[in-house]
């Protein structure tokens, strides 16, 4: 070893230095990072060797670096270091870098010693490090073609696939225990001697039974069916056992638990242990396994995308560190922060992808300018007028809101929300008739048939108001006194003839129709509007991003504007639907009488009945909501038959019932849901699956059973099925044995009428997932974020505006490789690949 310039062997020495000194960086003055940077300059070393030692140092500063990344560092420089003074093949003993006894302590998980080559053999394709992470699982050493065939029915398939293939849960081995200490019933670890090891016969199966002991006693192990262990378990071994504790002919005793040798990096026991999804033929051990060396050797080098800078604001763990822990934490506080940087790449994809959507939709298309002017401003005014209210404050704003958006010459995304029943539909109506005012179509698309039938109703008992109806056809009114010229409106529904719906298309496209009102119907291909201006689409969960864009080719960049009654917290609103822009009606019209909600106990449904029964002779009608059942849309339309029958001919025998569910056509349903609007039936048996927005003011009960099995958003839309009307209306809620959270649940929405609180209060309670299915048709998908992580969603939200008002076009060196996870994440924005 030169004085000057020390060699390899010199540095492996250093590097077992800092191991025994625990990973704090302190074996060289000034630190591992400077040294190795000096040391490269002069050392001579094979050049691939400094080379990689170089790459190394770029890829990750080793004082930055948390333990156990410190771990992996030094293992891979020891590795390198190896390959100079042992060329592959040759003894790799020296590289077994351990840590020695008798050194100062150090907190128990930095005991550890490095994992070093260990259990390295010299192989062909086990070394995957600086392998594109594309690149197919085969190449791990223990992956075989097999193994890689189950890996890929977890979805893995290729190293990034494995990074991201995070553990389902962590047991807490980390918590170790002397022997005197162990509890039955309890999850405990021991570091332990093996006493003794060996194969034995219980339950006519050969398994293995041990003794180990510590300096605070013995302790038996057994392993029921796996006579294997004792092979491996030498007496004077020392293990790291962590497993339950049970009581054994009253001996405490650890069962089947997990093991490894004390003298290496733990995976299986002692510390925050992952569990991973697995299928027919993987096992526990062999996939932590296999996640533990694949980690190892790729996590310095993934690359992080997102920006430093972002990164230091926002005080992130760097993507690998956050893989690592995700994996296998150090402790707990580490694997939240984890998810906290896990979560913000989603959220932050999430958002920079619907902003550029919004971007490339509204960017140089030259939309129609629609304003309130001429014409259009007398029509509006009289409109306004005619109406048999006043607008209410919220719906006047979300309006001029609507109308500042049409007048600019960029085409409007906006999305309107507002509880059931707070009145969307006129303003809807309002900002359309602006548009046909202005010498342009207007569309207005609902989920279902029924829905569309209502709006064409509304729609048309709105425009009587200012005009005349000058004839009347099946799917097709028109109107005198609106505007200069008649006004046209049509209903373009599934069931329509083909001579109506081929004509009715016809008109369409030659303009001759202002206002086409439908279902889904209205953006087939078929249907070529004139000269669209404006469109509605009605309750836009039930739409995906796909119907919405088709929408838009249906014109010349049209306006568009998104409805929905499903109170969605503003946070959560401006991510999913970052490529809107947010109205909100928070206010109902006034002298709306509050649902009022009563949660009932199983022995009082008798008492419900009888009151269903007294609003019934009242002249109102009731839904009947059936239990929620989970296993199948069989199992459960099987139910709701049972149920209907019981009630027609045991409680209500006199009344006429209806019964919807979802294994019914959609014209049976909608049948059924004609003759209870026409006041046919007096009651209506529905699962859970009943239209949402159906305007039934006769209705005053709705009695919901099982109730407690429902989150408040959806109870609070049952809920909103009734109160339409100008009568008292009431909700009744049974629960047979609710949960704690049902009971907090049936409380709240006894209490609270606001569907926005309710939404807050409902994120609280249940996680987003339940909340919202965040597999929105389009978005990508959440894995780590909750939605419930107010905080992180508005850091990422912020960040991506940021971003995106720098670079909005992602061009920036710094950004280069945000622009390629963009890329893969939403993969259909083809701007970014
Ligand atoms: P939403 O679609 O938001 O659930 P609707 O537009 O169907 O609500 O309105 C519900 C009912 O309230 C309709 O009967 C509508 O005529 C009435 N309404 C709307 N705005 C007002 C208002 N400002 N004052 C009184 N009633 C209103
Ligand atoms: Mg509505």
């Amino acid at each position: 070893m030169s004085a000057v310039t020390p060699d390899a062997g010199a540095v492996r020495k250093i590097l077992q230095l800092e191991v025994d000194k625990g990973y704090r960086d302190s074996a060289v003055i000034g630190g591992l990072d400077k040294f190795f940077e000096n040391w490269l300059k002069s050392a001579t070393l094979e050049p691939a060797v400094v080379r990689r030692l170089k790459q190394l140092l770029t890829q990750a500063n080793y004082g930055s670096l948390v333990q156990e990344q410190r771990k992996v560092w030094i293992k891979k420089a020891v590795d390198l270091l190896n390959q100079e003074t042992h060329p592959p093949g040759s003894d790799l003993k020296k590289s077994n870098i351990t840590r020695r006894s008798g050194t100062a302590p150090t907190p128990a998980h930095a005991t550890k010693t490095a994992p070093a080559a260990r259990k390295r053999v010299p192989d062909k394709t086990g070394d995957i490090s600086g392998l594109p992470l594309q690149t197919e699982i085969t190449v791990i050493n223990g992956i075989s073609p097999s193994v890689a065939a189950r890996f890929r029915k977890l979805g893995v398939k290729n190293l990034h696939d494995l990074l991201y293939f995070f553990p389902r849960r962590h047991i807490d081995y980390s918590k170790r225990k002397t022997i005197a200490m162990l509890a039955p019933g309890r999850e405990e670890t021991i570091v332990a001697n093996v006493w003794q090891a060996k194969s034995v016969i219980l339950g006519r199966r050969r398994s293995t039974e041990a003794v180990v002991g510590d300096e605070t006693g013995n302790v038996r192990v057994i392993w029921f069916n796996n006579p294997y262990v004792a092979r491996n378990l030498k007496t004077n071994d020392r293990v790291v056992i962590s497993g339950r504790v049970s009581l054994f002919r009253s001996q405490l005793v650890f069962e089947s638990p997990e093991w490894e040798p004390e003298e290496s990096d733990t995976i299986h026991t002692g510390r925050l242990v992952p569990l991973y999804h697995l299928t027919q033929g993987l096992r526990p051990r062999q996939v932590r396994k296999i996640m533990k060396s694949a980690i190892d050797q790729l996590t310095l080098q993934i690359p992080d995308f997102v920006p430093e800078e972002v990164r230091n604001r926002q005080q992130l763990l760097t993507l690998g560190q956050a893989i690592l822990q995700a994996h296998f934490p150090d402790e707990a506080m580490l694997k939240g922060r984890a998810r906290e940087r896990l979560a913000f790449n989603e959220l932050l994809m999430l958002q920079l992808g619907v902003l550029s959507k919004k971007r490339t939709w509204q960017e140089g298309q030259s939309g129609n300018s629609i304003s309130v002017k001429g014409e259009a401003e007398q029509v509006f005014r009289r409109f306004v007028q005619a109406l048999p209210f006043r607008l209410t404050p919220a719906q006047d704003k979300a309006l001029q809101e609507i109308l500042g958006d049409l007048a600019r010459p960029v085409p409007m995304s906006r999305l309107l929300q507002g509880d059931v029943g707070s009145g969307k539909t006129v303003v809807a109506t309002t900002a359309l008739l602006v548009t046909v005012a202005n010498g342009f179509q207007a569309a207005f698309m609902a989920p279902t048939e029924i829905l569309a039938e209502q709006h064409f109703a509304t729609i048309s008992r709105l425009l009587n108001r200012v005009g005349e109806l000058a004839s009347e056809e099946k799917a097709l009114r028109s109107y005198n006194g609106i505007l200069k010229r008649t006004v046209k409106v049509a209903l373009l529904t599934g069931d329509l003839d083909v001579a109506t719906r081929k004509s009715l298309q016809a008109q369409i496209g030659k303009g001759e129709i202002d206002i086409a009102i439908g279902t889904h119907a209205i953006i087939q291909k078929e249907v070529q509007f004139y000269r669209l201006g404006a469109a509605v689409v009605d309750e836009q969960h039930r739409f995906g991003v796909t119907q919405r864009s088709a929408l838009r080719q249906k014109g010349a960049f049209p306006h568009i504007l998104v409805m929905t009654a499903t109170p969605i917290p503003r946070t959560l609103a401006l991510t999913l639907y970052g490529d809107l822009d947010l109205s909100v009606i928070d206010q109902m019209p006034g002298g709306r009488l509050a649902v009022k909600t009563k949660w009932l106990q199983p022995e009082q449904r008798q008492k419900a009945y009888n009151f269903i029964r007294r609003e019934i002779n009242k002249g109102r009608q009731a839904f009947i909501l059936c239990p929620l059942v989970e296993e199948s849309e069989v199992i459960q339309a099987r139910a709701a038959v049972a149920e209907f029958e019981r009630l027609s001919t045991e409680v209500f025998p006199d009344l006429k019932l209806g019964l919807i569910h979802g294994r019914l056509s959609a014209a049976e349903k909608d049948e059924t849901m004609h003759r209870f609007r026409d006041g046919e039936l007096h009651i209506l048996v529905a699962t859970p699956v009943i239209e949402v927005g159906i305007d039934i003011p006769n209705a005053t009960v709705m009695m919901v059973e099982s109730a407690d099995r429902f989150g408040l958003s959806q109870l609070h839309q049952f809920r909103g099925r009734v109160g339409r009307g100008i009568e008292q209306s009431y909700c009744m809620l049974l629960a047979e044995d609710p949960s704690e959270v049902g009971r907090q649940r049936l409380d709240i929405i006894e209490r609270v009428q606001d569907g926005f609180k309710l939404a807050e209060e409902d994120l609280s309670l249940r996680g987003p997932g339940e909340f919202f299915g965040t597999r929105q048709s389009g978005l990508p998908d959440l894995r780590m974020a909750r939605l419930s992580d107010v905080a992180i969603l508005e850091a990422a939200r912020n960040e991506a505006t940021l971003i995106f008002r720098k670079d909005p076009r992602l061009k920036k060196p710094e950004h280069t490789l945000l622009a390629r996870e963009l890329a893969r994440v939403w993969p259909e924005s083809a701007e970014w690949s």
